[in-house]
């Protein structure tokens, strides 16, 4: 961090957010009711005010991640194991019924 530009500038003018001089700067966190979060840095007020103002960006909503066959492999894998458990449990269960007696 700190050595970055986006950091570093106006996200109004793109200005260097030492512009000004003195540590006039100013940053603003947005929360919105769809539960996004943004990040603003300012050279000075007056910018901060403008971009407030203006319309926000639109809401990003998180796009699905597409489902590679990695991913199915590895649900295949997990359907497999809870198989082999519940086979396994069967097993013992009909073991221990033939050892109490059970089934005749
Ligand atoms: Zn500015």
């Amino acid at each position: 961090m700190g050595e970055n530009e986006e950091l570093d500038a106006c996200d109004l003018c793109g200005r260097r957010l030492d512009a000004e001089g003195e540590n006039v700067w100013l940053a603003l966190e947005v929360f919105r009711p769809e539960g996004e979060w943004i990040s603003m840095a300012f050279c000075r007020q007056d910018h901060a005010a403008e971009w407030l103002v203006r319309p926000l960006p639109p809401v990003q909503t998180p796009v699905p991640l597409p489902r590679t066959w990695r991913d199915r492999l590895a649900d295949w894998a997990v359907a497999a194991l809870f198989l082999f458990a519940g086979a396994l449990v069967l097993l013992g269960s009909y073991t221990l019924v033939r050892l109490l007696g059970g089934f005749g």
